[in-house]
């Protein structure tokens, strides 16, 4: 199991790691930025190349509680360069763990369309995609044909506002500012954050609010569940993450989920004053 600060999931598992720039959310890919940190190093003898990582492959089936699984936050799995052979390998492990949530995102939709076409995926494969603008919206329509019980949205980082979407067969949306040390710089932070800094503190930036508020109501005309990450900031919480003096903590949920969210995962969202307690339901 690997440690995550990632607040909408409980274990990461990357079984492969290494990744190419897609679209502009990834300017700033903070895996690139790791990866490429320790290159040479045990754990990233290749930098940010494709690095297969069979010795990972078995984890999940050590893992005694069910559990929130992101999967690869350190690649995409949907990546042109990882074979068939070895995405075969990942959802064996995945349909042999049925205890286990897996959330998979892509900004690459249409190969895990592909993909799903070929191989049916696992009733515990959740099916995501990054959309951090309108360009990336495209992508929207994608997912919608992935066949999969959890279809999901990950708007971070949200780098422009969107037009109201049809969110028709979205079960989950997830939001959040740009975050990292690269917004100390005043023209990214304006050019791509959503906070501003101002008295020695981080908040959310009074113009874009609307951004996410526009997003959550868009989410109530569908009946979709709504996780707000956060504003971002030089880390991701730094200017916290209440929309109109609430926390959004929806998550989705299939009849015979096995995965419940435990009191301790709560508390691990950070230290939440509000609940919305949709998340259960
Ligand atoms: S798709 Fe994800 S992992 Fe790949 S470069 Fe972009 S942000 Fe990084």
């Amino acid at each position: 199991m690997e440690k995550t600060g990632i607040i909408w999931t409980e274990k990461t598992w990357n079984p492969v790691t290494g990744c190419v720039k897609v679209s502009k959310g990834c300017k700033f890919c903070y895996a690139e930025t790791i990866a490429n940190k320790y290159k040479g190093h045990k754990a990233f003898p290749v930098g940010f190349d494709l690095q297969y990582r069979e010795h990972k492959l078995k984890d999940p089936l050590k893992w005694k509680e069910p559990s929130l699984v992101f999967v690869n936050s350190m690649s995409d799995m949907f990546w042109d360069k990882i074979s068939d052979d070895y995405r075969n390998k990942i959802v064996d492990i995945i349909e042999q763990t049925p205890q286990h949530e897996y959330q998979v995102l892509t900004k690459r939709p249409a190969n895990m369309l592909k993909y799903s076409k070929y191989r049916k995926l696992p009733f515990n494969f959740w099916a995501g995609v990054t959309i951090e603008n309108v360009k990336s919206l495209e992508r929207l329509e994608i997912i919608k044909k992935v066949k999969s019980e959890i279809r999901f949205i990950s708007f971070e980082p949200l780098i422009e506002e969107l037009p109201n979407m049809d969110l028709t067969g979205i079960h989950w949306v997830i939001t959040g500012g740009e975050s990292g040390t690269h917004l100390w710089d005043q023209i990214i932070r304006k050019e791509r954050g959503m906070v501003i800094y101002e008295d020695k503190k981080w908040k959310p930036d009074p113009n874009k609010i609307h951004w996410i508020r526009k997003i959550r109501d868009n989410c109530r005309e569908y009946g979709t569940k709504f996780f707000h990450k956060q504003w971002g900031g030089s880390y991701p919480e730094a200017a916290g993450r209440m929309l109109d003096g609430e926390t959004y903590n929806e998550m989705p949920k299939y009849p015979g989920m096995k995965t419940e969210i435990n009191n301790e995962y709560l508390k691990s969202l950070e230290k939440q004053k509000e609940i919305t307690f949709e998340m259960f339901q």
